[in-house]
């Protein structure tokens, strides 16, 4: 395959007018809270700002976000492998990524009602957003957005460390050890998922900028000569695995950056949008980082990071595609995408359109009455059911809000034990999108269910 070529851009499809309601924000964050999504971080002391917890069903939500990614970017490849490296770092490693001289926003104060702001993303830079007084800012300074912390009992300058703003470093100075140890060759990548922490100056619009976050990022590494094939590649490939898990590909779009955007080492960077109710908004992005990163951390470390290729008898310095994604943000672009609510039966019905990878339980299994016989049946198809699949159980109230809890967290099938299967070994299936009801042998229940849950 000559991977000296690059791609023709990706189309845009046309950007069609949605009937978003203009609270849709509210709804989603009210549902969030509501159902167990995601709770405000140490509420019963008031808050911590921009700090959230993911609750029982969100938990399995942000796992799933996750997993999907390791299925697509690990799992179904041959040539990516994953690690898990420390979130602590020390300076050596920020120094020579150029993350402690280069990682800053622009901090301006407003001196009359002092707010604080980052100049890049102010409408007007001389109008402060908040208290609406023209030329109060003070001179933007350069904020470092790394958290410092000491390691060990010593608050010393030695003993400084720092809490990783992106996962990616971990795999450049791990490089060596996973080409030594996978028997992998570029191009491969390494993939990992973890926390982040960045000191913004503004977090805010719930989950889609906070302090703490979780990022999904993969480096792959591959022959300079085939740096722009694999961009290209990576590009489209991540656009698709939106699409893939449920968002519209109207409400995506890959937007390459201005030359005036782009950091100093990439060679190329485009970012996977999202249509949020406030605009667009980056989900991730997709960049060539060129041999910047592996060059930098030998020439500090004095490590040898280069590849010596021989097939070609050459010795080279891989260049690196980084598809980087945030598993948060991206958590909430899924819960936007799939909310709706919709009129039956004189009655509106909110309901999670989750694509059932993404979905944070599966099946739902509600049993008619909580007295004998059914509920030994249901404990016979749960035992069944449970070791695939993450299964509610739910015995309380009326079968129809039941349906109504699991439509709003997104489960998929509801499966109802009564009376009838007693004799009839048969349940009731429920679809979640068309509310359309099968009756299945409980012999046949589990084929039936991962026929539409692979
Ligand atoms: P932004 O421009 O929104 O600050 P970025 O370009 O600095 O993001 P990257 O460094 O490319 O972000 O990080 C990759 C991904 O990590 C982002 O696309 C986003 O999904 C996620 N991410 C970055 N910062 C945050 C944050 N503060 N909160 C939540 N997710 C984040």
């Amino acid at each position: 395959m000559d991977r000296s070529v690059t791609c023709p851009p990706m189309a845009e499809p046309e950007q069609t007018t949605r009937d978003v309601p203009a609270d849709l924000m509210d709804r989603v964050v009210n549902l969030c809270k509501r159902r167990g999504f995601v709770f405000p971080s140490a509420e019963i002391y008031g808050g911590f700002r921009s700090t959230y917890d993911y609750g029982p069903i969100g938990v399995l939500m942000l796992r799933n976000v996750k997993d999907a990614w390791w299925r697509t970017m690990v799992q179904l490849r041959t040539d990516v492998v994953g690690i898990d490296a420390s979130i602590l770092s020390p300076p050596a490693v920020w120094e020579a990524s150029g993350h402690l001289k280069n990682f800053t926003d622009p901090l301006v104060d407003c001196t009359a009602c002092k707010q604080r702001f980052r100049e890049d993303h102010l409408d007007d830079p001389n109008v402060c957003p908040n208290c609406g007084k023209r030329d109060s800012f003070t001179e933007a300074r350069n904020f470092n957005l790394m958290f410092k912390t000491h390691a060990g009992p010593v608050e010393s300058s030695a003993a400084v460390a720092y809490l990783r703003p992106e996962t990616a470093q971990g795999m450049f100075v791990n490089f060596a050890n996973v080409l030594n140890t996978s028997r992998k060759r570029p191009p491969f990548g390494i993939a990992q998922v973890g926390k982040s922490f960045r000191n913004e100056i503004t977090p805010g619009n719930f989950v889609f900028r906070t302090r703490e976050f979780e990022q999904m990022e993969l480096e792959f590494f591959v022959p300079p000569d085939q740096g722009s094939y694999w961009y290209d590649y990576w590009c489209r490939a991540r656009l698709d695995w939106y699409v893939d898990h449920g968002i519209d590909r109207d409400r995506l779009r890959l937007r390459p950056h201005d030359a005036d955007e782009l950091s100093h080492y990439s060679a190329g960077t485009s970012d996977v949008e999202f249509l949020f109710p406030w605009g667009w908004g980056e989900l991730e992005g997709i960049a060539n980082r060129t041999d910047y990163d592996l060059t930098q951390h030998a020439q500090h470390s004095g490590a040898d990071l280069s590849y010596f290729d021989q097939e070609t008898n050459t010795r080279y310095v891989p260049h690196v595609i980084e598809p980087a994604a945030g598993a948060t943000r991206s958590m909430m672009a899924f819960l936007i995408a799939a909310y709706d609510e919709e009129e039956v039966r004189g009655e509106t019905r909110t309901v999670l359109r989750l694509h059932h990878r993404i979905a944070p339980y599966k099946i739902a299994v509600l049993p008619l009455s909580k007295k004998q016989p059914l509920t030994d049946l249901t404990r016979e198809i749960l035992a069944e059911l449970q070791p695939t699949w993450m299964c509610d159980y739910d015995e309380t109230q009326a079968i129809g809000r039941r349906y109504r809890r699991q439509d709003e967290i997104g489960t998929p099938f509801c499966v109802t034990v009564d009376f009838d299967t007693v004799e009839d070994r048969a349940v009731t299936v429920r679809e979640r999108d068309s509310m359309a009801q099968e009756r299945v042998p409980i012999a046949e229940l589990t084929g039936y269910l991962a026929a539409r849950l692979r």
